[in-house]
């Protein structure tokens, strides 16, 4: 097997110019899966393991850059975490530590399964991915990123450089449930938003749908029915129902890591789980 190593943006681009087929390696964690389980077998790697500016991430006040290549383990801890707690939230429930060592956002959005934790973060943090190839730069927002389970929209000879994440003036989580506390592929995941100064909530749903799930008529019902910009909680009716709204975005299956019914009730008690968190 060829194994190629570029060390600049620009020279992994050529690569993938030159080579659309080729295939992109990050951490590792999903692509030797597929390899070493499920009988794929590439004709050439490019790693992305020397490409130094795709291990880098940076802040301004408005918003956080964090390239394709930096792992979950720099977002669970240390400034990144305080910038995007939600992503912190997330990368600490990916796997193990080893898999949080090497594992990384843009492998996430590679194979962009709808149980993926970093994609709920992207999608009610209104993320944009930032794609290159071919020449060319794209920005998509990440609710045109994610077309199908397992579908994103790259088009061949792309990759993703980095997202960028708008900073939010109000509080942010995530949480999922799986059939075990630790090591464990989400059977429903959300994340909520509240952002403040906007007087709005944002809600993401993941493993419960072909590709992450909004929630837009709860997200207005709330915001018709609370003070989402102050400290006084909404009550319990508006809680139920804001969950309710929540769990009717839901469009899960039955598979062999759960059920339908179980997903669907799931998501809407993170949902006012979380809310109930925003206002402590
Ligand atoms: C034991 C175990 C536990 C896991 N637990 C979790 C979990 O709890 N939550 C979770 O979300 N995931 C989990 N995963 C899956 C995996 O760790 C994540 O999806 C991770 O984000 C993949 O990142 P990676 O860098 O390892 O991707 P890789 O395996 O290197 O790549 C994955 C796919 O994306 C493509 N790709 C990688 N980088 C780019 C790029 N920059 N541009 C375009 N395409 C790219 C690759 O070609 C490949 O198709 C687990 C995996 C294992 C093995």
């Amino acid at each position: 097997m060829t194994v190629l190593a570029p060390r600049t943006v620009d020279e992994l681009e050529r690569i993938l110019a030159d080579s659309p087929d080729h295939t992109i390696l990050s951490g590792g964690t999903d692509l030797m899966v597929e390899v070493n389980l499920h009988g794929r077998r590439p004709t050439a790697i490019v790693s992305l393991r020397s490409v130094e500016e795709l291990h880098a991430w940076t802040f301004d006040h408005e918003r956080v850059t964090i390239g394709a290549a930096v792992p979950y383990a720099t977002m669970e801890v240390g400034e990144l975490a305080g910038l995007v707690p939600a992503l912190a939230q997330a990368a600490r429930t990916v796997g193990s530590p080893q898999i949080r060592a090497a594992g990384t956002l843009g492998g996430n959005l590679g194979t962009c399964s709808p149980a993926g934790d970093g994609l709920p973060v992207l999608s009610a943090l209104e993320a944009t991915v930032h794609i290159r190839g071919n020449g060319d730069r794209r920005d998509v927002p990440f609710a045109d990123f994610m077309v199908g389970v397992k579908r994103n929209a790259l088009r061949a000879g792309e990759f993703v450089h980095s997202v960028s994440i708008p900073r939010v003036d109000g509080w942010q989580g995530y949480a999922k449930v799986g059939t075990r506390n630790a090591m464990v592929i989400a059977n429903a995941s959300t994340c909520l938003v509240r952002d403040r100064s906007a007087g709005r909530v944002r809600v993401a749903l993941g493993a419960v749908g072909p590709t992450i799930l909004r929630c837009p008529e709860a997200e207005s019902w709330l915001a018709a029915n609370s003070d989402l910009r102050g400290n006084t909680p909404p009550s319990a009716d508006v809680r139920a129902e804001f969950s309710r709204l929540v769990s009717q975005a839901s469009r899960p299956i039955d598979d062999h890591r759960s059920t339908a019914e179980y997903r669907r009730h799931a998501v809407g008690v993170l949902a006012r789980r979380l809310l109930e968190r925003s206002y402590q």
